[in-house]
């Protein structure tokens, strides 16, 4: 995809009108789902294009958009964890989206983190004459993946910048970010679409019924497409459809069933289908699963309200080691089995 997001087109203008005032590095920080990886490769093909159209964005005819289409631009490089480069292999569009729609958040066994020889590699790219001599482009995504070492690589070159060299860092999670790195990038917060827009685009989408899974998707339109039509929407469906019935949890059932998913996913799921339930029996309001509404009044109405709470704090914890499971089974039997428990039935 070559075309902002309809909602994307005030910031884009404004990001062009203050060009004169950039630096060599701009860190795009903002939600997941919203299209950040979108708008910085869209801007990075804009950057190189030979003839940018008068708004500042990419002809789409020139040799240089051709070249980055194909991902085989000399003064490009995009700098992203193995787990999600068999995506972007297919420009990838959207933020932990490829261009099926399918979600590669955490292929299976693939480095989730960007490494320090994928930084090291970089050196060769910004500090040697490219293949013209105009500017060259880095992009890092998501930059919240680069720990240690890596970070402290990257930020050496921030910190000597080489001459026409743009760093664009992406990044879901800013505050996971060296504070020096981000003293180094001009900032930039991606916008949120509002309700209605969000409704238009996943209509225009085929999305059947996107009330609800924008609710589900926490608001964010691109993770609302991946759980209608990605490839794990049908787990998606399984988890809710079980989660949803009032009989008692088959824990090992259901763990067998998702132990392909994306396990980060999996508890994102549970994550929100908790705070459904304890916010139900606190308040009345249903933030997430609103079409599952007669489940969540009837399990809220059973479990337990303490160990709900407490159950639903182990999911920040489980939610990290959810990246490097030993046994994705033996993960979500366990985490099944603790959630069946606040529930007495
Ligand atoms: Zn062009």
């Amino acid at each position: 995809m070559a075309e902002l997001y309809d909602w994307q087109r005030g910031t884009w203008e404004r990001l062009l009108q203050g060009r004169a005032f950039w630096t060599h590095a701009l860190l795009l920080k903002g939600r997941k789902g919203i299209g950040k990886w979108a708008f910085a490769r869209h801007l990075a093909k804009s950057l190189l294009c030979s003839a940018p159209r008068p708004d500042g964005q990419a002809c789409g005819q020139c040799a240089s958009c051709g070249w980055f289409e194909q991902d085989t631009h000399p003064n490009f490089v995009a700098v992203m964890p193995e787990a999600l480069q068999n995506a972007s292999d297919n420009r990838s569009n959207q933020d932990n989206v490829d261009t099926k729609g399918n979600d590669v958040t955490a292929r299976k066994n693939a480095g989730q983190q960007i490494a320090i020889d994928q930084i090291r590699r970089l050196s060769d790219f910004v500090y040697l004459t490219g293949h013209q001599q105009g500017h060259k482009i880095v992009l890092i995504y998501p930059a919240e993946t680069m720990h240690g070492a890596a970070a402290n690589a990257l930020l050496k070159k921030l910190e000597e910048p080489p001459e026409n060299v743009l760093f664009i860092l992406v990044t879901h999670q800013v505050q996971h970010l060296l504070p020096t790195i981000r003293s180094r990038c001009q900032q930039l917060s991606m916008p949120v679409p509002d309700r209605e827009s969000a409704l238009n685009w996943l209509q225009q989408q085929g999305v059947a019924d996107p009330h609800v899974s924008l609710a589900v998707a926490g608001f964010s339109p691109l993770l609302a497409l991946t759980l209608a039509q990605g490839d794990h929407a049908a787990s998606f469906d399984r988890f809710m459809q079980q989660l949803a019935q009032t009989r008692s949890l088959d824990a090992m059932a259901l763990a067998e069933a998702l132990q392909s998913t994306s396990l980060p996913d999996v508890v994102d799921w549970l994550q929100k289908w908790c705070y459904d339930l304890v916010c139900y029996r606190s308040t009345g309001q249903i933030r997430y699963f609103v079409s599952q509404q007669s489940a969540i009044v009837a399990l809220s109405k059973n479990m337990d309200l303490q160990q709900a709470i407490a159950f639903a704090r182990t999911l920040y914890q489980r939610q990290k080691l959810s990246f490097h499971p030993l046994n994705a089974r033996l993960f979500l039997e366990e985490l099944f089995h603790d959630y069946a428990a606040i529930l007495q039935r």
